[in-house]
């Protein structure tokens, strides 16, 4: 069978996504199609409010869609049980918020070795992996610090780093630098860039800045729920 889109990272079809009913019903996404191609780095830019969190959180098998399909590498995810879906989230896709969401009461070191361990790594190799790739959002010195020791940078590049600390295939991002200063955060991109590039992720990637969707692949945007490419 040959299914386009099969070989991508991502591939969103039709979707579709109603919040509330009756007349108070709000339909963001509707025939939504989207596809990210395996290593690609795409911005999403379009106004708040018209539903890029709401696309981010259905491909990221976060949120269910009303109808459509969201594929993960060739895979539907459409009828998969509660279960299914959390399984496939943990081992194929890393999730970034614009506000950090570490958990407070631990260290940066255990905000990312918890999600492997969930996953079933040991702890001492999962404290190994989580200094390494602390270590490379340069936050190596601060490892046993927690959030609130960290600036709003640096917990950004904790959070950054424990989204892909079960080596995902997808990198999802809402807005990851829209709570950081500019200075701030060009640097945060430009490590997630680097980080994106030297692992060969696909990414998706919510953001304001023109200046940082020039520097991905493509740039799309949501126009009235549907994904419009508007690379120059
Ligand atoms: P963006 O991330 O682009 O700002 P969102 O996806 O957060 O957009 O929201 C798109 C629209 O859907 C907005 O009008 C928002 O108010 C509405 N919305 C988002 N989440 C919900 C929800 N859980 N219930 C009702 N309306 C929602
Ligand atoms: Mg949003």
């Amino acid at each position: 069978m040959n299914n386009p889109g099969q070989g991508a990272a991502l591939n969103i079809k039709g979707l579709e996504r109603t919040y509330g009913k009756g007349e108070h019903a709000l339909t963001v996404l509707k025939d939504t199609n989207l596809v990210i191609e395996a290593g690609e780095m795409v911005a999403l830019v379009a106004p708040s409010g018209t539903g890029k969190s709401t696309l981010l959180h259905s491909a990221g098998l976060l949120e269910r869609p009303d109808n459509g399909d969201v594929f993960i590498n060739g895979q539907s995810t459409a009828k998969m049980d509660d279960a299914s879906r959390t399984a496939l989230r943990r081992t194929t896709i890393g999730f970034v918020y614009q506000f950090h969401h570490l958990l407070p009461e631990f260290t940066a070191e255990e905000n990312l070795m918890i999600p492997q361990m969930i996953r079933g790594r040991d702890k001492v190799l999962a404290s190994q992996r989580a200094r390494e790739l602390l270590d490379y959002m340069k936050i190596g010195p601060r490892v046993e610090h927690r959030p609130s020791e960290l600036s709003g940078g640096e917990q950004q590049r904790v959070a950054i780093a424990r989204a892909v600390a079960n080596a995902p295939s997808l990198l999802l991002a809402d807005e990851p630098t829209g709570n950081l200063d500019p200075d701030t955060s060009s640097h945060v991109f430009d490590t997630l860039h680097t980080l994106v590039r030297e692992t060969g992720l696909s990414a998706l990637i919510a953001t304001h800045n023109h200046e940082l969707a020039a520097k991905m692949d493509r740039t799309v945007t949501l126009d009235v729920g549907q994904v419009i490419d508007i690379t120059k």
